[in-house]
Parts: structure tokens; C-alpha cells; sequence
């Protein structure tokens, strides 16, 4: 049987930077579920379909084909339709647009097996906003991984700066809201914490301290 660690929480949190050191220290598998959303809203951009529940968003994903593989550094790796997206997916507007198709019904089912084969054939730790509530339920251990606002914009901003984007830092919290509002009160599969989750908020405690919270976390309970 596999192990499961769901990791779950708003956007900015630093759930991949954390759970991708945590997978690597314990051994496990690293699968970032935004990148997932992120690449059907970059599929939705290119093909001209707007993210609202229909039947242009439906004959989308009945067209594209969507696949996590993993490079030779077993870093996760998102192809659509066979070409490796998993650096055009990462800008602001590509946020947006993931928050926004991610409200559909039609687009969280067609998301929901791929996610759940991964887990059953490996040991994940596994990122998202619905992985402890809905895609695995019976993880093993289960955390919700949360800062402040504030504190989320400003990693994020100065990630983007890091990689040479001309952008702003009143508008990256304005996105953190926008998304964290987004990703709360859609109807389906809302952002929250699971009955059973444990909570880890890291607005006062550094990357390296957060990873190490994370880790002994997981093998207190795992
Ligand atoms: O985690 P990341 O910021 O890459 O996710 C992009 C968007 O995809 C989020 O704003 C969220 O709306 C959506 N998402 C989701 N469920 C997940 C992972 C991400 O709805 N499991």
C-alpha cells in the first residue's frame, strides 16, 4: 500500500517550495495539483475559451490530452498535448486564469483520476486546495499549510522579481485576495481545512524552519 501526505492551503503558502523538500528528504513522490489546473486554463487562453462552466470549456477537454511525467532530477514535468508546459504556466495571468476554470465542475472530474492514479501507484506528497477533502480523503496525514496575506504576496513577489518580472507588490497581494477569495467560495471543492487536517501557519517562520515544521509533522504522524 502506498502512503499518502495531502498538503492543502492558500495560494502563496510555499506548499510546493516546502513539500518538494519535504518529498525529498523522506522519499517521496512530489506532485504539484496547481500545475495540473494551471495547464488546462493555459489550454483554455490559447484555444480562445473562456474559464465559465459550458459546453465550449467541455469540447475543450474532450480535445487535450493533460500528463504529469517526472524529469531525470524527478522534478514533475506537465505536458499538454505532449509539449512540456511546466514554465508557461507559471505567471500571473496564468494564476488567474487557473482560479478561474478551477471553479468548474466539468474541469475538477476531469483532473480527479489523474490525480488519484498518481497517488495509488506511488508515495506522494501531494499539493492542492482539495487533496485532505476531496481527491484523498484517506491520506495518511493530512496538513493545511497557511500564512498571512501579506506575508504570501510578499514571498511571491519577490520570487517573481528573482526571475526578472516587472511586477508589483500592492498587486500580487491584490491576486493573493482575488484567488484566496476564488478559491473559498466556489461550490465545488472549496478551499478549507479538513476535519483532520493539522494546521502549520508559517507567516512568522522561515522557509527552512517551515520545511522543518512540515517534515517532523509527517513523521510524528505518518
Ligand atoms: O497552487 P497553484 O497556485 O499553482 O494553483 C493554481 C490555481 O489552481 C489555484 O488558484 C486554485 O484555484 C487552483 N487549484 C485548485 N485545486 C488544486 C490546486 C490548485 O483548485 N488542488
Amino acid at each position: 500500500m502506498s502512503i499518502a501526505i495531502a498538503i492543502d492551503g492558500p495560494a502563496g503558502a510555499g506548499k510546493s517550495t516546502i513539500s518538494k523538500s519535504a518529498a525529498k528528504q523522506l522519499g517521496f513522490i512530489y506532485i504539484d495539483t496547481g500545475a495540473l489546473y494551471r495547464t488546462v486554463g493555459l489550454a483554455a487562453s490559447r484555444a480562445g475559451v473562456e474559464p465559465v462552466e459550458g459546453k465550449e470549456v467541455d469540447d475543450l477537454l474532450s480535445k487535450i490530452t493533460v500528463e504529469l511525467t517526472f524529469n531525470d532530477k524527478g522534478e514533475q514535468v506537465v505536458l499538454l498535448d505532449k509539449e512540456d508546459v511546466s514554465g508557461l504556466i507559471r505567471t500571473p495571468e496564468a494564476s488567474m486564469m487557473a482560479s478561474k476554470i478551477s471553479a468548474i465542475p466539468s474541469v475538477r472530474a476531469y483532473l480527479l483520476d489523474l490525480q488519484r492514479d498518481m497517488a495509488k501507484k506511488n508515495n506522494v506528497i501531494m499539493d492542492g486546495r482539495d487533496i485532505g477533502t476531496v481527491i484523498l480523503p484517506d491520506a495518511k496525514v493530512k496538513i493545511f499549510l497557511t500564512a498571512s496575506p501579506e506575508a504570501r504576496a510578499e514571498r511571491r513577489y519577490k520570487e517573481l522579481v528573482e526571475k526578472g518580472m516587472d511586477v508589483k507588490y500592492e498587486d500580487i497581494l491584490e491576486d493573493v485576495k482575488t484567488r484566496d477569495y476564488n478559491d473559498m467560495h466556489r461550490e465545488i471543492a472549496p478551499l478549507k481545512q479538513a476535519d483532520d487536517a493539522i494546521l502549520a501557519d508559517t507567516t512568522e517562520i522561515d522557509l527552512q524552519g517551515s520545511i522543518d515544521l512540515i517534515v517532523k509533522i509527517i513523521k510524528e504522524n505518518s
